[in-house]
């Protein structure tokens, strides 16, 4: 699965990281951004996240993340 997360739209509450700790974290700008370890190398998330991830994207309270694939 990608997932995007649009910068724009981010307001950096940080509740995709209380929702999915496993996926998400803030930068040090407050912007949400997929954690390194969780991303293979041809710039996708491992199925075993998807639960999480979409919970995460529904609870966003700016509709920032996207889930495809
Ligand atoms: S929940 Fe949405 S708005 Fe909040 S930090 Fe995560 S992506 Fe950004």
């Amino acid at each position: 699965m990608r997932i995007g997360i649009d910068p724009g739209v981010c307001e950096g509450n940080a509740v995709c990281e209380a929702l999915a700790p496993m996926v998400f974290e803030l930068d040090d700008h407050d912007q949400a951004r997929v954690i390194d370890d969780v991303v293979t190398p041809d710039g996708s998330v491992s199925d075993e996240h998807r639960a999480l991830v979409e919970r995460a994207a529904e609870g966003c309270p700016r509709l920032a993340i996207q889930v495809a694939g």
